[in-house]
């Protein structure tokens, strides 16, 4: 049984007094620096100069350079894109790294993957939350929290799990739960599920579906709502009540539909796929790509990016939901 852990084991006494720069004001940076704060723990945020380093000064935070914050700093969270984060580690971190600090993460792959070799003399540690930082953030902010996972690699002060714990607690977490991990386990599982389901396993779905539909004649439109807009209600179903609690509110012909032909789409090749791709995270070939890739400029990663964006789905989805004005309110990726 996974070891779990809530509010009532979390102490923020161990975060007292101390400063935690965040560094990176994206996604993760900016949810989890504007949790802390209003936790009351004493936040720097460290960035080169540009877009995030305005945004991060509008919202009322002490900028620095990364050089400059790590020296300010007794806790320091590396919150930038992994594939950028081994340079700046190694040429504005490392060298500022006080004895006894503690560095962070979000993410294991550098530190599982030994991009980033940190001294013996620091507590090395990951407060993984499980969710996209925009809803980090917004959570919190009405008063619940993202479920995080929690792991220790190196613990030179001997109290990195109570100084976890109290991040974790700062930036909502153990309002929802924190499970303990390894930095192998949170690293290897993270990949697969990303890959196979949450980013790329869904995407693929509602892409193949949705051209199915459009190659024997139906309309895009209608294609999108039952192959992708769909997806969110019946999710949150998901989400609230599980498995059974999403086919009790489904029609008894949607429910049987489910049975017969779910494993056909997703069955034994989709799982024969997914062996393989959790085959290639676990041995570390999928880690080497993703490295060599970004060395060598990342061209084929932009190359993807941008014929995806071209889809038909999204140019349909993009029209379709300027109309849903529900949709815009809540639109919080982009703010
Ligand atoms: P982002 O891509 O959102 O980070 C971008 C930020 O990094 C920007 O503020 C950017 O500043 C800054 N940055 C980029 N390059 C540099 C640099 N050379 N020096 C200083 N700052 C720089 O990252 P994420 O929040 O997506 O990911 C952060 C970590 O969290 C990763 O380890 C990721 O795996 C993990 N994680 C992310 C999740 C998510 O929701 N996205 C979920 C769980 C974990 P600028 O504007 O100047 O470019
Ligand atoms: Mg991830
Ligand atoms: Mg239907």
């Amino acid at each position: 049984m996974a070891k779990v852990y809530y509010a009532k084991d979390a102490d923020s006494k161990n975060l007292a007094g101390k400063t935690v720069a965040i560094i990176g004001y994206g996604s993760q940076g900016h949810a989890q620096a504007q949790n802390l704060r209003d936790s009351g723990v004493q936040v720097v945020v460290g960035l080169r100069k540009g877009k995030s380093w305005e945004k991060a000064e509008k919202d009322g935070f002490t900028v620095l350079e990364v050089a400059e914050a790590v020296k300010q700093a007794d806790l320091i969270n590396l919150l930038m894109p992994d594939e950028i984060m081994p340079r700046v580690y190694k040429e504005e971190v490392e060298p500022h790294l006080k004895p006894g600090s503690a560095l962070f993460f979000s993410h294991g792959f550098n530190i599982h993957f030994e991009q980033i070799q940190p001294p013996s003399n620091v507590d090395v540690a990951l407060i993984a939350p499980k969710g996209p930082g925009h809803l980090v953030r917004r959570v919190y902010a009405e008063g619940f929290g993202v479920p995080a996972l929690i792991a220790v690699q190196q613990d030179a002060s001997g109290s990195a799990t109570e100084v976890g714990l109290a991040y974790a607690e700062g930036i909502g977490a153990t309002r929802a739960g924190v499970i303990e991990t390894t930095f192998k386990e949170e690293t290897e599982t993270d990949l697969f599920g990303e890959q196979a389901v949450l980013c790329g396993g869904v995407s693929s779905l509602v892409k193949n579906s949705y051209e199915t539909l459009i190659e024997a004649g139906y309309q895009p439109e209608i294609a999108y709502f039952e192959c992708f807009h769909e997806l969110k209600l019946i999710v949150d179903l998901m989400y609230e009540e599980g498995l059974a609690g999403m086919r009790y509110s489904i029609s008894n012909t949607a429910e049987y539909g489910d049975y017969v032909s779910g494993k056909r789409v997703v069955g034994d090749a989709s799982r024969t796929a997914m062996k393989e791709v959790l085959q290639e995270i676990q041995d570390g070939s999928f880690a080497k790509k993703w490295i060599a890739e970004n060395e060598s400029g990342g061209h084929e990663f932009l190359r993807m990016r941008e014929e995806e964006s071209q889809h038909s789905l999204e140019t349909t989805g993009a029209k379709l939901r300027e109309t849903m004005a529900w949709i815009n309110q809540k639109k919080s990726v982009k703010a």
